[in-house]
């Protein structure tokens, strides 16, 4: 590792091309990248067609099926799961400097996070290569009853463009441990690390073709991949709006289960009790502005008690002053940019119709480093805003936090409520009582309690309810998703 993490995407070495059966596949139209930190063009994938995702599933078919992969001793699939965790350690800085390079992620936080946390999650998958077998059933004592948990085949994934590497490995490593072949399609906007992260596998002992990767357009390679008809599963995270289309594709070719990780509308209830306004004003504001508000689980609805209110929101207008923007390959950036242009002019256009429509911008967001070409927002909170307001209501995707005010308790639980989404929720409370009542209440497939924010380990499932998706990522339902059970009954006289 140099000294400095800092580095020049002039001269970064990028893998251009599909995966299929370990070759690189370039050749045909092509997409551009661009890099969000300055809006150049960096590099180019090929626009893949029917025909590639066809040509990737089938080959992963015949790989699942011809390689041993899924039938050789379970702990061989995590002795190569092990040492592809390992490779990707070594391989931090190449990967980091991809992930940073055309996504949001600043270098400073890919390499301390992203890809630390992407080879631990390998290695965390590894342990349940043999760990869930099926079950022997109570039956009549003549009778041998069983289940069989035994992999679909190819798993069909696709992968959203905010944490790239991280979101990838959360579908693949389960996947691939279950004794699956997997094609991922990832996003347009961030391609290149997750190819490199399948050629790493396939040096770790992957058998090359079982992990491929098809670039292109959601609409025609993510529509082809979800209807193929040698997918045995579909496994998505992404918006609610495409998460519909995919699900929709699955019936309508199979159909097929779905894994669905969608949008969110998090809330966040402070009540009156809590110990120290700093700390939960620092939580807060780490929780609606991390990767400048392009994050899943953003915390992006502040409910808080009127006693609480006033000191609470004006200690996190403080932070807000103080945000570090710039380049995603410059080690002191620890501010994002916003993916693209398009989605920055949504962001400022949802706050312009929540303020025409009442809302107060107490600290009003603005372009930052406007000489960059890159698109950078700053944090913005939004008071005087109703349940109707559409900064309350959608999915901004942007560092935007809204206030809402209570007294009682049931009413900051109605306020919490979203009609669509379900999929986390933050409860900052002394009281243990008021924290369970919460817990309970809310609709949410996730609730931190005074925290906001996963913890360093991979064994608490994610996943959310409602309009937010169906099933889990993470943890051993993760494993259990990408199995199925084959019921085996057997009598003893023949
Ligand atoms: P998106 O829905 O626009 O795209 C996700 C992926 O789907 C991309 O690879 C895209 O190319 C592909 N796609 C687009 N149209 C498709 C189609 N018709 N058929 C199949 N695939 C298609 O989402 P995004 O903008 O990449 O990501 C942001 C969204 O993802 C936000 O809503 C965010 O909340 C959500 N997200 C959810 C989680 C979670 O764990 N719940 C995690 C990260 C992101």
């Amino acid at each position: 590792m140099s000294a400095s993490l800092s580095f020049d995407p002039a001269l970064a070495d990028i893998p251009e091309g599909h995966l299929v059966g370990g070759q690189l596949l370039t050749g045909g139209e092509r997409v551009a990248v661009h890099a969000p930190s300055t809006g150049a063009i960096v590099g180019h994938v090929p626009a893949g067609d029917a025909d590639v995702v066809d040509q990737a599933v089938r080959r992963a078919a015949h790989v699942q099926a011809t390689s041993g992969w899924a039938t050789c001793p379970p702990r061989e699939r995590a002795r190569v799961m092990r040492r592809w965790a390992q490779l990707v350690e070594e391989n931090l800085e190449r990967l980091a400097r991809l992930e940073s390079f055309c996504s949001t992620r600043p270098i400073a936080e890919t390499t301390s996070w992203d890809v630390p946390f992407t080879a631990e999650g390998l290695r965390f998958f590894a342990e349940y290569a043999d760990k869930l077998g099926g079950n022997v059933a109570a039956t009549q004592s003549d009778l041998l009853g069983m289940t069989i948990a035994e992999p679909y085949g190819v798993i069909g994934a696709i992968a959203p463009w905010n944490f790239p590497l991280v979101m990838a490995s959360w579908k693949v490593a389960p996947a691939l441990i279950a004794g699956n072949g997997v094609v991922i399609k990832p996003s347009e906007m961030t391609p290149f690390s997750i190819v490199l992260l399948a050629q790493l596998g396939e040096q770790a002992g992957l058998p090359a073709g079982l992990f491929n990767v098809v670039q292109g357009h959601g609409a025609v390679v993510g529509d082809a991949l979800s209807r193929h008809p040698l997918c045995g599963k579909l496994t998505f995270t992404g918006s609610t709006r495409t998460g519909i289309a995919v699900m929709k594709a699955a019936a309508e070719s199979g159909p097929k289960p779905v894994t669905l990780e969608l949008g969110g509308k998090s809330p966040q209830v402070v009540y009156q009790d809590i110990r120290c306004v700093d700390t939960v004003a620092a939580r807060i504001f780490r929780a609606f502005s991390g990767n400048a508000g392009q994050v899943c689980v953003t915390g992006s609805r502040l409910i808080v008690h009127e006693k609480v209110a006033g000191p609470l929101v004006e200690k996190i207008v403080a932070l807000a002053g103080h945000v570090r923007p710039g380049p995603t390959w410059d080690e002191r950036t620890a501010y994002a940019p916003i993916i693209s242009p398009a989605q920055a002019e949504r962001v400022e256009g949802i706050v312009s119709r929540a303020c025409a429509a009442g809302a107060e911008q107490v600290v009003p967001m603005r372009r930052l480093l406007t000489n960059s070409g890159g698109a950078f927002l700053s944090p913005t909170v939004l008071t005087n805003v109703t349940a109707q307001n559409v900064a309350v209501r959608e999915e901004i995707f942007g560092p935007v936090l809204t206030v809402q005010t209570f007294t009682e308790e049931d009413e900051a639980l109605a306020l919490a409520a979203h009609p669509e989404y379900g999929l986390a929720a933050g409860v900052h409370t002394a009281d243990l009582g008021r924290a369970m009542r919460a817990v309970r209440q809310l609709r949410a497939g996730t609730v931190w309690v005074n925290r906001y924010g996963r913890s360093a380990d991979f064994v608490i499932p994610t996943g959310g309810f409602g309009g937010s998706g169906i099933g889990k990522d993470l943890g051993r339902e993760a494993v259990e998703a990408n199995l199925r059970h084959k019921s085996v009954l057997m009598a003893f006289e023949g």
